[in-house]
């Protein structure tokens, strides 16, 4: 099986050697992975309040990383991804910089909503004095601008505003609805992230009603266990295909230079 979603030490809140992402991969009979550390924003020119991505020189390292173990790991095939934020006024910009590197694939997350890092456990205090229906209509607001952006190959935790389990009582079908057309008419791939379940929430994202509807829709899937840990390399994994399944789901997708091809579940 697969595992796209891996970070590295390079981010500053990533743990490990990559040479023990791999290992943890091979020891869970994984056959392709693929890193996707954090872009570093500082290219971007956004400076966040906590350090959250690699430095800028760091990139070409990291892709130089990913390639020698890739060479050195016949086994195990390991592709180079990253994991970009997306920035609404920045586009061109991260259009620009994508470019210029050899990504087999991008995934565009939220992490940042008008400055507030919503993901980040130091910050989870402020969804007390929000109002959760805005909040969430904010966030699948942006969601929808990421889609329409084109940037990206695959949409990371595609509702991780669940993340510390503060919901709106309204009904999020509708939403969902939206972003999984959206998701469709631009040519985008989610992800289950294993990692929710690790997570104040307790659950993957999507959420399963999420996931059937996005496979309504004919939205193509890939695996990622984010993680920031070697043990955490294709956590819950098994589970995570047995939800893919229950959606209605026979294959999961798989990116080189950016190019997408799939491998049945
Ligand atoms: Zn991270
Ligand atoms: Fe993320
Ligand atoms: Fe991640
Ligand atoms: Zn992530």
């Amino acid at each position: 099986m697969i595992d796209l979603h891996l970070h590295t030490s390079r981010c500053c809140h990533a743990s490990g050697t990559m040479e023990e992402y791999v290992e943890e991969a091979r020891r869970k009979g994984l056959k392709i992975i693929g890193f996707a550390d954090h872009f570093p924003l500082g290219l971007l020119g956004y400076e966040p309040r906590v350090q959250v991505t690699m430095e800028p020189r760091e990139l070409v390292r990291y892709i130089e990383e990913v390639r020698r173990l890739n060479g050195e790991n016949g086994d195990l095939t390991i592709r180079i991804g990253i994991e970009v934020d997306y920035i609404p006024g920045l586009e061109d910009k991260t259009r620009d910089l994508l470019s210029f590197y050899p990504f087999d694939y991008v995934i565009g997350s939220l992490h940042f909503m008008e400055g507030w890092d919503f993901t980040h456990p130091k910050y989870a205090e402020d969804y007390r004095n929000k109002n959760l229906g805005e909040l969430y209509e904010q966030f699948f607001d942006l969601t929808a601008q990421l889609c329409r952006s084109k940037l990206f190959d695959i949409i990371g935790h595609i509702d991780v505003i669940k993340k510390f389990g503060f919901r709106p009582e309204s009904d999020l079908e509708p939403f969902w609805r939206r972003i999984a057309k959206l998701l469709k008419e631009n040519n985008l791939c989610t992800e289950i992230n294993t990692a929710g379940k690790d997570a104040p929430v307790g659950e993957f994202y999507p959420d399963r009603r999420f996931l059937e509807i996005c496979r309504e829709e004919e939205v193509p899937v890939t695996i990622g266990s984010d993680a920031h840990a070697p043990e955490q390399v294709g956590r819950y994994l098994p589970e995570a295909i047995e939800a893919l399944k229950k959606a209605g789901y026979g294959e999961v997708a798989l990116f080189e230079l950016r190019e997408r091809s799939f491998i049945p579940l």
